[in-house]
């Protein structure tokens, strides 16, 4: 049976595409290899914030949280959504100048934000270490937790009509049409939202693993309340250093610690580099010295689909007749799955979006100055 729409992939951003179609009316059918929401999104921190990189990183990831923030009325408990916002920790003073022009830019973007000296800094976060020099307070920043938000878009999509195929690889996508052994699937667009996988069905398509590490502590409810990111994470995250970390940890509504983050450009091996943890909580216990003394549970790893402009693909892809990307999120995806979901269903639709999709186009050049 044809559909509108066939949608390769039930991470976040094919769950949020799935949703946003079937909202539109489109009959849809997700074809997912493993089982929903398996790959990165599994492994993510479910950090939904407002980034700054560029204009374009900007534009999404707000328009993204917005949507959020229309949808988390709705969220079951099971998401965990918490608006817990963000402290972005300026250590020493050459920093506070960058917080005072995040604060102008996102304010004259219309973004809410405060600015912490150290003592309110101290207040508000008292296992920090003393002597920091302050921090930026995004406090509409949020919290989720990425399969069960994946699993409700795919529950709601399903209540509209949408079927999902689950243990269906898809080994080739053509004009309208994606094979898997249980057979071909036809739409009048087809969706590549595969993650990671993506440039396997779609050659040439700019998408390279970026393996991160999660460590997440017992109970310890209260340790600390918004999610703590240094200024420097920035770097970290859009740097194209083959090996980095920075300290970032979040309040999960469990009361446990998620600490992040490490970048690595090492492959698809999954496991564990403990130089690189290792390297990751003494940067964390620099900023929180009580860290040291919480036990951790679990230590795992991920791979943030990376492009090089730390921009998603999102938009069609004219080789093949029918064929659309919404991959290549690197560690912004759980956050501009809704944004993504947007842009395709509005271009799909012929209608206008809230934000230019240009700098999004998978089409687009990519300068030497991003290899
Ligand atoms: C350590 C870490 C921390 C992160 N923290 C955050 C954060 O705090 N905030 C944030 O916004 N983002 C975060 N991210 C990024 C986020 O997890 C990803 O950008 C996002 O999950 C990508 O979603 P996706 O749906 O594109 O990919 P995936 O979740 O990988 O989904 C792709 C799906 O496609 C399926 N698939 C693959 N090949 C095929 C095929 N041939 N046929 C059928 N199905 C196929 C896979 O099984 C998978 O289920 C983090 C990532 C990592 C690794």
């Amino acid at each position: 049976m044809a559909s509108d729409a066939v949608v390769v992939g039930a991470g976040i951003v094919g769950a949020a595409c799935a949703d946003a179609l079937t909202a539109a009316g489109l009959s849809v059918t997700v074809l997912e290899s493993r089982f929903p929401a398996s790959g990165a999104t599994a492994a993510a921190m479910g950090h939904v914030v407002v980034m700054d990189d560029s204009d374009a990183q900007f534009a999404l990831t707000r328009l993204s949280r917005d949507l959020w923030d229309a949808m988390a009325p709705e969220l079951p408990r099971s998401c965990e959504d918490e608006r817990a916002g963000t402290l972005w920790i300026a250590a020493g003073e050459t920093e506070l100048g960058a917080v005072r022009r995040k604060a102008e830019l996102y304010r004259s973007r219309g973004v809410a934000v405060d600015e912490l000296d150290a003592d309110s800094l101290a207040r508000e976060e008292p296992n920090l270490r003393a002597g920091l020099a302050g921090a930026l307070r995004v406090p509409g920043d949020r919290i989720v937790y990425p399969p069960a938000a994946a699993r409700f878009l795919l529950d709601r999509s399903r209540s509209r009509g949408a079927r999902v195929v689950t243990g269906a690889e898809v080994s080739v996508i053509g004009a309208r049409r994606a094979t898997t052994r249980q057979g071909v699937f036809d739409g009048a667009v087809v969706i590549n939202a595969a993650g990671v996988a993506a440039p396997l069905l779609t050659p040439g398509l700019p998408v390279a693993p970026r393996k991160g590490h999660l460590v997440i502590t017992d109970r310890y409810p209260g340790f600390c309340r918004h999610q703590l990111v240094e200024l420097g994470y920035l770097t970290s995250a859009h740097g194209r250093s083959a090996e980095s970390v920075a300290f970032n940890l979040q309040p999960r509504a469990t009361g446990q610690m998620l600490l992040g983050s490490s970048r690595e450009f090492a492959g698809l091996e999954p496991a564990v580099n403990r130089r690189v943890r290792d390297r990751m909580i003494r940067r964390a216990i620099e900023f929180l010295p009580g860290l040291a003394r919480l036990s951790a549970l679990r230590t795992w790893t991920g791979f943030r689909p990376a492009t090089p402009d730390n921009l998603p693909l999102v938009g069609a892809w004219p080789q093949t007749e029918g064929l659309w990307i919404a991959a290549g999120h690197e560690g912004l995806g759980v956050t501009t799955s809704l944004g993504t979901a947007r842009l395709i269903a509005d271009a799909i639709l012929g209608k206008t979006s809230p934000i230019d999709p240009g700098p999004y186009l998978p089409t687009r050049r990519f300068t030497a100055a991003h290899a």
